[in-house]
């Protein structure tokens, strides 16, 4: 099978196609940041983006290209997180049919949060059941379309556009951080970025205990792991794709990983000085930058906020826990 890689052109267009349905979320910037970085820094805000999380982006750009049969027929994905809520509310927007596969034991919050964005929930038993067999089930008794959550060259090109958003809107950077799961985000901010300021070094931040993607970028093939245990529960992917790889290799400088209390006290900074809610896997990226420290001084440093999906409870949890 050959594999056709989305480019800066899709991206663009991706723009264009979302443009008046997404939000151009807001791009903040803090004093104690750039005393922190010593640098210029720059967050491109999505946890402020439709249903929490950039994901609408991708979501929507890929179902916005779905033929007339593919739009009749209607959308399925497999999801407990964001891309869940992201595919339900594009599919809904977009006035097509979205089945939304989801294991038994998903948090009944998201549940219902997908389901209010207008898609059924189907559920399955992850122990007993394989999810592949239902979506193919699902495809081919009802023709409908499955868009994965980041293995999609459209997928691809519509998270791109917050990097692009974000270069237009402060100029050129001379780093930037983006938080990595399978690599949807950093493939298309890569795309973004080598296009509008091609000397910025772009680096994904993925957590430690789940570090798939610096071993593939290091290693030259995808390498997969077991399901890591770590609070970034969007960055529990197993392995990148095989269009997200190839341009990740090709586009990204470096992977660095942060440790759950890294990403527990970036996002005690974002609630405290910054007065945002940040999920642990939005916070990954800030997590590197401050440590990387020296080698960032007076630079400008964009980072991107990957989306702000935690339960409040959860988040009191985390944040009031005593530092470490
Ligand atoms: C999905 C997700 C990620 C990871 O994105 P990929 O494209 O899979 O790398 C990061 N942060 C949040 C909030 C997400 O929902």
């Amino acid at each position: 099978m050959t594999i056709s890689l989305p480019t800066y052109e899709d991206v663009a267009a991706a723009a264009a196609r979302i443009d008046g349905h997404a939000h151009r979320t807001p791009v903040l910037t803090s004093r104690t940041a750039d005393a922190e970085v010593g640098a210029g820094v720059f967050f491109k805000c999505e946890n402020f983006q439709r249903m929490g999380a950039f994901k609408f982006r991708g979501a929507y750009n890929a179902l916005a290209r779905f033929d007339e049969r593919q739009r009749r027929a209607g959308v399925v994905a497999f999801s407990s997180g964001n891309h869940a809520q992201a595919i339900s509310l594009a599919a809904t927007l977009l006035g097509m049919p979205a089945v939304i596969v989801m294991p038994h034991d998903a948090p009944a919050a998201k549940v219902a949060a997908t389901k209010a964005y207008g898609g059924s929930v189907v559920v399955y038993d992850r122990y007993r059941e394989d999810r592949e067999a239902i979506g193919k089930k699902l495809a081919e008794e009802r023709g409908m379309t499955l868009v994965p959550p980041y293995d999609h060259p459209d997928v691809i090109a519509g998270q791109g556009t917050a990097a692009k958003e974000l270069i237009e809107e402060v100029g050129a950077l001379d780093a930037l951080f983006v938080c990595l799961g399978g690599g949807g985000l950093l493939a298309g901010s890569a795309l973004a970025a080598r296009a509008l300021a091609p000397a910025c070094k772009v680096y994904g931040v993925e957590p430690e205990a789940g570090n798939d993607g610096q071993q593939s970028f290091r290693s030259g093939r995808i390498v997969t792991i077991e399901t890591p245990r770590t609070i970034a529960d969007g960055a529990q992917t197993l392995h990148l794709g095989e269009h997200t790889f190839p341009i990740i290799r090709r586009d990204v400088a470096d992977i660095f990983t942060a440790t759950d209390a890294e990403l527990v006290d970036a996002m005690r900074f974002f609630a405290e000085r910054m007065k945002i809610v940040v999920e642990p896997t939005g916070a990954l990226g800030y997590a590197a930058a401050r440590r990387m420290g020296a080698e960032l001084a007076g630079q400008r440093v964009g980072v991107i906020i990957s989306g702000g999906n935690v339960d409040l409870k959860r988040f009191a949890e985390l944040i009031g826990a005593a530092r470490n």
